[in-house]
């Protein structure tokens, strides 16, 4: 086991991972950066299709400390995002602290060195990759590591103690397929497989979703494929990406409440574009914002151009047919499932981060409350682009780090016995979420004094059960009352 237990581990090098970094180096946190693939940029690197713009506009995308360069159209491409996030890297010095090349595989709260296990373990210390096929954590079964250090195992099986860990890991590469009944024999492929329209060309293609990704691969293939279909299984808001031009999600100020931007937004689109049953698209169900808000000013160009021809959902495959729940049906080369992704950790033991749909339950968006040292970051859906939100929130982490290190409970604990409420949605208002963070400023250093009482009322309450006497808040009794409560 390697010791490198006075860093942190920072799990991944996209956008957030970099954000993260530089204010870890900023605010003097030792850390190391690790990310799977040969080089920075995660989703801008390696995951988008080479055509892609961002749909977020320059503006609301750009990180708050550093501005994209002023000659970059308002909705730059893959590539002119690459570019930016490198320069971000090389302005802030990043790359020399991130190794390339590094998956974690595993990582598992630590136990004390050495400490004896249970008889399951045959006594002998457990490596993690002994957490079993289930990947089920057991915590009560160790002697916990008085640190709250965390191991952490990479692909080629070296294994490594960081202080502990801060997950940036993305959450756009678990694709989600959509189950229907039949098989469908010709080219079966998610968004996330599709990276230049070569793959397009002469097809008859079936787009299923009403996503950004959706909009993006239907419109390629009308200009490209030999037809483009689009099944949606419910109304969709398209907004146009420029309205009186003006991007989009710049076209509202801030201070604006949600309630006003969506009457705003409905009526200029009404005026803009119209009714989408006009369109032979279904009639949105939901308000503007409740689902994440497709923006693509091609999709309404090609279905009125014929282009792009409106299906409902699929009722099943037939070989090379699809039938719809209309009774209509066709026969295509090529389904696109352009119907997202799961959020998921598959370096982390099942379900220790409680995930429900998309939504990652962790208090202050980034702790859990059972362990210390753990930090999830970038998981809700912004509703715009990721800049302006992650720079205060690594700001706000590298705080929440900082006040960890005074604290005996772990601070997602603290955080949730202060009346802090969990998340009740993935998607994010990005000016409300500014708002939180401004205020969290001044109330975050309220939390060592409420720690302090926390400590206090889990000893009285371990005295009051007749257990063990507390001796005072030595760290011995705390793990003892940490364990109990199966706390990290
Ligand atoms: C088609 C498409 C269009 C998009 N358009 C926009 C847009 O317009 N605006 C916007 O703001 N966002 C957009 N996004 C979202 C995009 O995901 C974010 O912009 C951004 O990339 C998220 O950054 P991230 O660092 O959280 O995740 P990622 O970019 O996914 O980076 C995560 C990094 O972690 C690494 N990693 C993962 N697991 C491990 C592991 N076990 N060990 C080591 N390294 C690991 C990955 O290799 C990757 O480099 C789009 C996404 C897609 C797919």
């Amino acid at each position: 086991m390697i010791d490198r237990s006075a860093h942190m581990a920072v799990i991944g090098a996209g956008p957030v991972g970099l954000a993260v970094a530089k204010a870890l180096l900023e605010n003097g946190i030792p850390y190391e950066q690790l990310e799977g693939d040969d080089d920075l940029g995660g989703n801008w690197y390696h995951g988008v299709y080479e055509t892609a713009h961002i749909i977020s506009s320059r503006k609301t995308t750009e990180y708050a400390d550093f501005p994209m360069p002023a000659d970059f159209p308002d909705f730059p491409s893959a590539q002119q995002m690459l570019e930016y996030l490198n320069s971000y890297a090389e302005t802030f010095r990043l790359r020399e602290h991130i190794q390339f090349k590094t998956k974690v595989v595993m990582c598992l709260p630590s136990r004390q060195m050495g400490a004896p296990l249970d008889a399951r373990e045959n006594g002998q210390p457990a490596s993690p990759s002994s957490w079993g096929s289930d990947k089920t954590l057991d915590v009560g079964r160790w002697t916990l590591d008085s640190q709250r250090r965390w191991e952490v195992e990479l692909a080629d099986g070296e294994k490594r103690i960081y202080k502990g860990v801060i997950v940036c890991s993305g959450h756009h590469w678990d694709k989600r397929f959509p189950t229907y009944p039949g098989e469908f024999t010709g080219d079966y492929i998610h968004s996330k497989d599709y990276k230049n329209p070569q793959q397009l060309i002469g097809k008859r293609v079936l787009v299923i979703g009403g996503g950004n990704s959706a909009c993006d691969v239907a419109s390629e293939a009308a200009r490209v494929g030999r037809s483009s279909d689009l099944s949606l299984r419910r109304g969709y808001w398209f907004l146009p990406k420029v309205l009186f031009g003006v991007p989009i999600p710049e076209l509202v100020p801030s201070w604006v409440p949600v309630w006003v931007q969506r009457v705003f937004l409905k009526l200029a689109l009404r005026i803009a574009v119209g009714k989408y049953e006009d369109y032979g698209l279904p009639k949105p169900t939901h308000r503007i914002f409740e689902a994440h808000p497709t923006l693509n000013s091609e999709i309404l160009h090609y279905v009125k151009h014929g282009r792009i021809r409106p299906r409902p959902d699929v009722a099943k495959f037939e070989g090379r047919r699809v039938v719809f729940k209309d009774g209509s049906s066709d026969e295509f080369d090529m389904v696109v499932c352009g119907t997202g992704f799961n959020l998921s950790f598959p370096f982390l033991p099942n379900g220790l981060v409680p995930v429900e749909g998309k939504n990652a339950l962790l208090y202050a968006g980034c702790t859990l409350p059972d362990y210390k040292n753990l930090y999830i970051v970038g998981t809700p859906q912004v509703r715009y682009g990721f800049g302006p939100l992650i720079t205060p929130a690594a700001a706000l982490l590298c705080r929440l780090i900082s006040l960890q290190d005074q604290m005996e409970l772990p601070i997602g604990l603290v955080l949730k016995e202060s009346g802090a409420k969990l998340p009740t949605t993935h998607l994010v208002d990005p000016h409300k979420a500014l708002r939180q963070m401004r205020y969290a400023k001044y109330t975050l250093p309220l939390l060592l004094r409420k720690e302090r009482k926390l400590r206090r009322r889990l000893a009285s309450r371990q005295e009051s059960d007749g257990s063990r006497q507390m001796s005072g808040n030595t760290a011995g009794d705390l793990q003892r009352v940490s364990h109990e409560l199966k706390i990290f």
